[in-house]
């Protein structure tokens, strides 16, 4: 044989490599190397069998990985040699539902440059047509009805392919090659605008709901994961009726920017301070809300973010909402239409009925949205983007566990911000957010993501793993599945995530700050750090406890902070309650008033002292208005350190109270003085507990350190006191996060 004799080869590929337009790319290249043979999806995996010259067999196995297409991540799992014999012309076989389990279920992809381009073409065949798609961009997860991902299996089945379509989709040089959501004018999706007394159909329904927009009229429009409330960003009635209407006084708004200029970062520039990297998480392909700063020379409305200077910013990602804008030309309201707390609603007839009192119109389509993906919020902290809520184009998120799992675990997460979780083998995938579990449709999404994800990824979980608070509806659910059941403490699930995503191997101490969540001691924990790694943690600091008047309802009643605050450390506290003797009565009797040693709790009760916010109609209210007046040189106060016989060591915020009632001190100085102690405070603890512990890392964790202010603090304090200090990227810190956390703890429990 001479070199230059044909070999074949197997190649055998995992990753994302189904629904991003691999096989066509696989089937140019082995033409542009002149090599016979075929690619197959199998379920999950990528099979290549290839003959031709070794040095082309070569440069094309680099060229499998090196030009992938941008949605693709291939990674090579196997390589073989195979007889020549068989192998002609080089073919895309159907796919093998029936291989291993290694199934990847896509993310929803923004719209790409190419179908951008022949959207706005007027001789093009999809000219302003708000469902075009191709291998590169398009809905996935949210139109998935089963693996493999092939049309039939997608909401798109009830759509025939018209001739037009149907060549392009057989056609393997064609960009639209397996398209599965392939559709255009003739055979796809429609629009359908609706009002009282009016009801419009097809092209035309987009500039009637585009002028219902230019009216100042709230429209609920249906995109990828669910419907948008919308309406013009610069209508300060417009967003007044709209905060009446959804209950919804202060909470901030994301706002969706026109794509303009040769970037399409001119009109959100010309809104908001954005650096590079912000510019470059705004404009990525999971096209995310991204929380930016509104610039000096913005004209948008104060009562977007009320007390807030920053704004949730996202770019247009479906061709609907691509269209909508660029002709309107103006930044939009666009807030998930749910009620709150519930998944953001999917169904035309559902939103509809629950939206009524709010929009004035409808923007509907017809293509069925399977399970519903709210938009992803990202934070920068210390200049890296910080993932708050995984949704829409992100989700599921994929992890590589450090080692097997015994059995195939269902995660169910906790209460609040619920996300689930599934692992298997060395896998675990993240849900998108499903929402807070108060109400039936939260928990009915919540089931069937349970279901879907088992499904989809072909597992069923053997083991149910929940929050050790016995009365979240997660746990419930979990106690009457009918699979054993292993409990996991909140803490060590946050601790846990943060471990499994920034260093598996490594031990940490973790400070597990948040609002609530149940300890091992049965007090509402919130204020620890744990030291130890995955699957073994020891409380070893806290917050000094306090009995908390209300219990779970001082969540929106900062003042109860405030007050119980005081009250333990006997000094009086102004309450806005008609009853006030009658709540310091029931709380010297200790009447619902678990003891809790939360961080959260105290930045509640800080902001009450300074007048900031005393009742909070959103979920962290206090806290982001307390670090938003945070100014000024105040000086750090040292919060002392107390050990007990056991080793648990105790941090007293009694001179941080104190402190807030120093009036001859301004409120931004004491707010700062407030960050800045709490973050000097962990550094303080971080250093005494290395006197007799071991750990290689320090982590910060829950949602208190959504808190840029206290985060940054203690991150770059931590560094320069030499240690090695982290917080989560790609995993909520909040308790989005709680779900993979309990895999992690649950999946490597020892000790
Ligand atoms: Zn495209
Ligand atoms: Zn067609």
């Amino acid at each position: 044989m001479t070199a230059s004799s044909p070999e074949a080869r197997r190649w055998v590929l995992e990753g994302r490599v189904q629904g991003v337009g691999f096989r066509p790319f696989v089937f140019r290249l082995a033409q542009r190397y002149e090599l016979t043979g075929r690619v197959q999806n199998l379920n999950g995996q990528v099979l290549i069998e290839a003959a031709g010259i070794p040095s082309r067999l070569d440069a094309f196995a680099s060229a499998l990985i090196a030009e992938a297409p941008p949605l693709a991540q291939p990674r090579m799992l196997a390589v073989s040699r195979i007889p020549v014999t068989g192998l002609n012309h080089f073919k895309i076989m159907p796919s093998d539902p029936s291989g291993s389990s290694a199934v990847h279920v896509p993310p929803d992809h923004f719209l790409c440059n190419d179908c951008r381009r022949e959207m706005q073409t007027p001789e093009n065949r999809r000219y302003l047509y708000p469902f075009i798609n191709c291998t590169q961009c398009g809905p996935r997860y949210t139109l998935i009805t089963a693996m493999p991902y092939d049309r039939p299996n997608t909401t798109m089945a009830g759509f025939a392919l018209c001739a037009y379509c149907e060549r392009e989709y057989h056609d393997p040089q064609n960009r639209r090659f397996h398209a599965e959501p392939l559709a255009c004018p003739q055979c796809g999706p429609q629009l359908l605008f609706r009002k009282p007394g009016s009801e419009v159909h097809g092209p035309t329904a987009l500039h009637a709901a585009i002028a219902s927009l230019q009216r100042g009229e709230i429209v609920a429009i249906k995109g990828i994961g669910g419907y948008h409330l919308m309406c013009d960003a610069e209508d300060v009635s417009a967003i007044d009726r709209l905060r009446t209407r959804k209950h919804r006084p202060h909470k901030p708004l994301a706002v969706m920017f026109p794509w303009r200029g040769k970037d399409g970062m001119a009109c959100v520039r010309s809104h908001l301070v954005l650096d590079a990297e912000a510019e470059a998480a705004l404009g990525n392909s999971v096209r995310p809300i991204v929380l930016a700063p509104r610039g000096p020379t913005s004209g948008l409305p104060e009562s977007l973010a009320p007390g807030l200077s920053e704004l949730g910013a996202m770019l247009p990602y479906s061709p609907l909402h691509h269209l909508l804008l660029e002709i309107l030309d103006k930044p939009l309201v666009a807030t998930s239409a749910n009620i709150s707390g519930e998944p953001v609603l999917i169904d035309a007839y559902e939103a509809e009925a629950r939206l009524t009192q709010i929009a004035e119109a409808f923007l509907h389509h017809d293509r069925p949205i399977e399970r519903p993906a709210d938009d992803p919020v990202i934070r920068f902290v210390g200049n890296v983007p910080r993932l708050l809520r995984a949704g829409r184009g992100i989700a599921p998120i994929e992890f590589t566990l450090p080692t097997p799992l015994a059995k195939p675990l269902l995660a169910v997460g906790g209460h609040l911000k619920n996300t689930i979780a599934l692992g298997w083998g060395q896998r675990a995938v993240m849900s998108p957010h499903i929402g807070d579990l108060d109400a039936p449709r939260s928990r009915a999404v919540f089931e069937q993501v349970i279901g879907d994800l088992q499904r989809l990824y072909g597992v069923s979980a053997q083991e149910v793993v929940c929050d050790a608070h016995s009365l979240y509806a997660s746990s419930r659910w979990a106690a009457s599945c009918g699979l054993p059941v292993l409990r996991v403490w909140h803490h060590h699930a946050h601790a846990s995530a943060l471990a499994l995503e920034q260093g598996a191997d490594k031990s940490w101490l973790v400070f597990t700050w948040d609002g609530l969540g149940l300890g091992e001691d049965g007090t509402l924990w919130g204020g620890e750090a744990l030291l130890g790694r995955i699957g073994s943690w020891r409380r070893v600091s806290r917050l000094r406890p306090f009995p908390l008047s209300g219990g779970e309802r001082a969540a929106r009643e900062p003042w109860r902070s405030a007050a119980s605050l005081c009250w333990e450390l006997g000094l009086d506290c102004a309450i806005p309650a008609a009853d006030a003797s009658l709540v310091k009565n029931a709380w010297q009797r200790r009447l619902n008033t678990p003891l809790t040693s939360a961080a959260g709790r105290l930045f509640d009760g800080a902001a009450h002292l300074l007048g900031i916010c005393g009742v909070a109609t959103y979920e962290g209210q206090a806290p982001m208005l307390l670090e938003q007046a945070a100014a000024g040189a105040a000086g750090v106060i040292a919060l002392p350190l107390r050990e007990d016989g056991a080793g648990l060591v105790t941090v007293d915020w009694e001179p941080l109270v104190l402190s807030m009632g120093h009036t001859e001190i301004s409120i931004s100085e004491r707010a700062m003085q407030f960050h800045r102690s709490l973050a000097r405070s962990i550094v303080d603890q971080a250093v005494y507990l290395r006197q007799h512990s071991y750990f290689e890392r320090v982590g910060l964790t829950g949602g208190v350190f959504q808190n840029r202010l206290l985060a940054e603090l203690a991150l770059s304090e931590l560094h320069d006191a030499g240690f090695d200090a982290f917080l989560p990227e790609t995993i909520p810190c909040n308790d989005g996060g709680i779900a993979l956390g309990q895999i992690a703890e649950a999946g490597y429990r020892h000790g």
